[in-house]
């Protein structure tokens, strides 16, 4: 099976290439990271399949949903089917370390704290993703978590184990986010798992309306700065999208494809 972008989908990827490409080479974006992606040339016959290719993240992206909704049709998964976030303090990362983090291990320790909460017979099909936090006392770092489409709806007894296996901090108020979906939401939910740009949250206290409530942390969406942004390209850049994938009760299968590098194929 082959999957395409549409003419706006690859305009955009394009883009997106040429950007980094134009910032490499002036400013020496990236770093040798991305060089070295770049210097893949990334194209229809042959793809590089790097977590930081704008054109091979999107690609991935179509192919797992087109698979997922597959499982779907041959009632392998659902038909419910839930949307967890998880968010745990192992993730949380300077900018330094992200650098030269290793986001298949992360994937794979995931994958493993996601089966003993949920049990047998869980099928899961997830992936890492990287955010972005300003905090109130000035200090920048990122969130590495998980996000995962859950086949059926979530037990009382799975998710208090979710919860006992990600709990609440101080810095992380909301380890465990669930939210039912359906399959129409499959593609538009791949592609959040495989987004190319990150997004930054800015917190901050909120001094509440009505008098004699306590002032709490609130948070805006902010744009990454680019020092940020480009820890975040180099540490993707030596992975494969592929690897932040997580998979509980699925396996990928081995493809005969010639962008097989590339390939989400699943197998319950
Ligand atoms: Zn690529």
């Amino acid at each position: 099976m082959r999957v395409r972008l549409s003419k706006q989908e690859e305009q955009d990827s394009r883009g997106r290439l040429a950007f980094l490409k134009k910032l490499h080479l002036r400013t020496g974006f990236g770093g040798e990271e991305l060089e070295k992606m770049l210097n893949e040339q990334c194209c229809t016959e042959f793809l590089c399949g790097r977590r930081a290719c704008p054109r091979c993240a999107k690609l991935s992206s179509q192919r797992m949903a087109i698979e997922i909704e597959g499982l779907v049709d041959e009632g392998e998964l659902g038909p419910s089917l839930t949307f967890v976030t998880l968010v745990h303090e192992r993730g949380t990362l300077s900018p330094e370390d992200i650098v030269h983090s290793n986001i298949k291990k992360f994937a794979s320790q995931e994958g493993r704290k996601i089966c003993g909460a949920l049990r047998r017979g869980a099928a899961v099909i997830g992936a890492v993703d990287d955010g972005f936090i300003k905090d109130v006392d000035g200090s920048e770092y990122f969130q590495r978590h998980s996000h995962c489409i859950v086949s059926g709806k979530l037990s009382r007894g799975q998710l208090k184990n979710l919860k006992q296996q990600y709990p609440k901090t101080e810095s992380i108020q909301r380890p465990v986010h669930t939210n039912r979906i359906t399959p129409n939401s499959i593609l538009p939910l791949c592609k959040y798992m495989l987004k190319i740009e990150h997004y930054g949250k800015s917190k901050f206290i909120a001094r509440p309306k009505s008098s004699g409530r306590n002032p709490y942390k609130s948070s805006a969406t902010m744009r990454l700065p680019q020092y940020a942004e480009e820890a975040l390209i180099r540490n993707h850049a030596q992975f494969r999208v592929t690897d932040s994938l997580i998979l509980v009760g699925l396996r990928r299968k081995r493809s005969a494809d010639p962008t097989a590098c590339n390939s989400t194929i699943l197998k319950r």
